[in-house]
């Protein structure tokens, strides 16, 4: 007899925010292979190697598969109640700034919006906020800054259109390979685009690059602000765009100024090298700047971010093809997150929570008891009023802050003395789950249903194509079934992810007369049939849009930006050097990010003889003039010591190090046999603007171990 036919679903990448379209079929016998979609915007058919071993990840040996209750498996309506119980047992008695929830870039638009609904909308308080903080808070408020929304102007095709693209920060070559793969197709197709890495260390990235800049940590607004001290003495600036579209160049003029004596140090660049990117960038119209976690995962990081743009505003480079800056996410999902509110400080569909409007608007198509009032605690935040015991219950889902964030043996601490902590995750060991109270199985990539939004603001369906194992069951539906038992239920009646995916649309389009830059009410129609179908989309899509409309790929093109009188703001971003807090032999300076082959904590990716076997233990990169100061053999185990705590690493020697820097991977956790937890080593120093952790510089001592 002939086989039955296999099945093939159109899904989206769970891993970074390029967002690549997947085929995942499934064969008659089981079998799950997948394949880049050739018809998905973001991918045209590519995968990196992480997106092709999709198929070898999906196992079930390590996963959560039942509710349980003090470790012991326990039927979801226990589970529920108690959760449900506990929370309003803990608003009644102390208020609804007692309670709080941890989420993630994972989850999907659907998810989000649950999340944020029940905490803003009807537990009443602003105590929700998302592991991606930890990846591009600097970018939110940055463009928020000068552009009075949270609007990415281009999209991809903009790094293939430039004639110059400077990447900041960004390891694009591992951490956002397939867009990488599109830049390096456009340079082979066309030598003379020119590339310019700015990164303390030499990467994957580099080997593209016609120019790459060593800059010290820290230098980056020194940098860019002598940029535009540059630009404008070059006559560089666009005179009629600035008087036009923007505010406050000239006090952002002064603010920025540096003598060219004090740029080396200030940079750790030579000026003569200085002196070539800027002639680059002066004299070449089409200049896109992307950049990543270099840039965000700073203290000063929304500086950066604005120094960026100001550049942008200044040359009237935004907006238009091939120009502009550009911020590519870590995750699948942040910016979806963004959209319905994931963040501490953000209400729903781009609105402000501080807007009192905008507050009598949600709270009004919601139909919600109350609504809160001002923002909640940032991630860092979050974990410290846990650990001071303002926090008593926190809901985590599909994260695992005991690894990822900084200072982690003290989150792990408050963990362990909060009164009550539930984790909703699809891995049953990890360093966070081993502190849960009630612990609910998720839903993971290949079962779970919903919408992602990549880094040009494409909209992509996440289809479902395996049954859901055990009893795990999808976040937003945890979230529904808890609100229900607190006593919301006409308000958390979804029937599926479609339904939650209407009403986000519906949200994004109330009272919105062109005042907001995210608008999908184009989308809010759309029957269950036409959510299933829905194809990638780039936002925004206001119901005014006609079938087969597609979007501005662009924002800013015609000078309007969301600011209340419509013009951009040039954002002061004086240049104030590093202070890590140095000396007693804390005189290096720790940066942590990804490497190619693993995503996060390693629960997928490990899984993968093939992933591993490209980097097989973590390590820490260290120039040889400080292996050799500091008595490090090649390949010797060295401790990583700061004020918080410490990790051991096999040693990197490498001139591809800044001497004075080290780098080790993230993505190591206490579940491994390993001491390489190294966000316990990480200080939980912030920007005092976007809340966003400084991930990529923290003093710390190296010895040998
Ligand atoms: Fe997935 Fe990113 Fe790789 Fe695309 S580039 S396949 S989204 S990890």
């Amino acid at each position: 007899d002939p086989l039955p036919a296999s099945t093939t679903v159109r899904t989206t990448c769970p891993y970074c925010g390029v967002g690549c379209g997947v085929l995942a079929t499934t064969s008659a016998d089981g079998v799950v292979s997948v394949a880049g979609d050739p018809e998905h915007p973001a991918n045209f058919g590519r995968l990196c190697s992480k997106g092709a071993a999709l198929a070898e990840t999906l196992s079930l040996d390590d996963r959560l598969l039942h509710p349980e209750i003090g470790g012991a498996r326990a039927s979801w309506d226990d589970a529920l109640g108690l959760v449900a119980g506990r929370f309003a047992e803990t608003i009644a008695a102390h208020g609804p700034d007692s309670v709080a929830f941890y989420v993630s870039g994972q989850f999907l638009t659907e998810d989000y919006y649950a999340a944020n609904k029940l905490m803003k909308g009807f537990i009443g308080s602003g105590n929700i906020d998302t592991n991606s903080r930890l990846c591009m808070a600097s970018s939110v408020a940055g463009h928020k800054r000068a552009f009075g929304s949270d609007t990415v102007p281009g999209c991809y095709e903009d790094l293939e259109e430039a004639d110059l693209v400077v990447l900041v920060g960004s390891n694009l070559a591992w951490c956002h390979p397939v867009l990488f793969q599109r830049l390096s197709a456009a340079k082979a197709a066309r030598p003379e685009l020119r590339i310019v890495n700015i990164d303390p260390r030499r990467t994957a990235t580099s080997e593209l690059a016609d120019l790459q800049l060593a800059i010290a940590p820290g230098g980056d607004v020194a940098l860019f602000s002598a940029l535009l001290c540059h630009l404008a003495d070059v006559g560089a600036a666009d005179i009629r765009f600035i008087a036009r579209h923007t505010n406050g160049l000239a006090e952002t003029i002064d603010a920025a100024a540096i003598s060219p004596d004090e740029l080396p140090a200030a940079t750790g660049l030579a000026l003569a090298e200085i002196e070539t990117f800027f002639d680059w960038f002066a004299g070449t119209a089409k200049v896109v700047t992307v950049y990543s976690q270099g840039v965000n995962q700073s203290v000063t990081g929304t500086d950066k971010v604005n120094a960026i743009i100001n550049c942008h505003l200044l040359t009237g480079r935004i907006g238009r093809p091939g120009m502009g800056p550009f911020s590519v996410t870590g995750q699948p999902n942040a910016m979806g997150g963004r959209e319905v509110g994931g963040l501490a400080n953000q209400l729903a569909a781009h609105m402000d929570i501080g807007d009192a409007a905008a507050r009598e608007r949600v709270q009004r198509f919601w139909q919600a008891p109350t609504i809160a009032d001002r923002p909640g605690l940032k991630a860092v935040e979050m974990f410290e009023a846990v650990a001071d015991g303002r926090i008593k219950a926190i809901w985590i889902m599909a994260t695992n802050p005991v690894v990822s964030l900084p200072d982690a043996d003290a989150v792990r601490a408050a963990l362990a003395a909060c009164p009550f902590v539930v984790v909703s995750d699809v891995v049953r060991e990890t360093d966070t789950t081993a502190l849960a109270h009630v612990l609910l199985p998720a839903a993971a990539w290949g079962e779970k249903d919903g919408t992602v939004t990549n880094s040009e603001r494409r909209i992509s369906r996440q289809r479902g194509f395996l049954p859901l194992p055990g009893e795990a069951r999808p976040d937003w539906w945890q979230i529904a079934e808890v609100a229900r038992r607190m006593g919301f239920a006409d308000a958390f009646g979804w029937d599926g992810a479609g339904a939650i995916f209407r009403e986000h649309a519906a949200l994004s389009a109330a009272d919105n007369q062109g005042s907001r830059d995210f608008d999908i009410g184009g989308l809010a129609g759309l029957d269950d049939a036409g959510y299933d179908d829905l194809a990638p989309v780039q936002w925004p899509v206001p119901v005014t849009s006609q079938p087969g409309d597609t979007a501005p790929k662009r924002f800013f093109a015609d000078g309007r930006f969301f600011t209340p009188d419509g013009k951009a703001r040039f954002v002061p971003t004086p240049h104030r050097p590093l202070d890590l807090g140095a000396g007693n032999g804390f005189d290096m300076v720790l940066n942590t990010g990804r490497i190619r082959d693993q995503w996060h904590t390693m629960t997928r990716t490990g899984k993968t003889a093939r992933l591993t076997a490209h980097i097989a233990e973590p390590f820490a990169e260290i120039h040889p003039a400080d292996a050799a100061r500091l008595g490090i053999d090649a390949a010797g185990l060295v401790r990583i010591a700061s004020r918080h705590g410490s990790a051991v690493v096999r040693a990197l020697v490498t001139d591809r190090q800044r001497p004075g820097a080290v780098f080790v991977p993230m993505h190591w956790t206490g579940q491994t046999a390993s001491a390489a937890r190294i966000d316990a080593v990480v200080a939980p120093a912030t920007d005092p603007v976007s809340g966003q952790p400084g991930l990529k510089a923290t003093a710390v001592r190296v010895a040998p171990f």
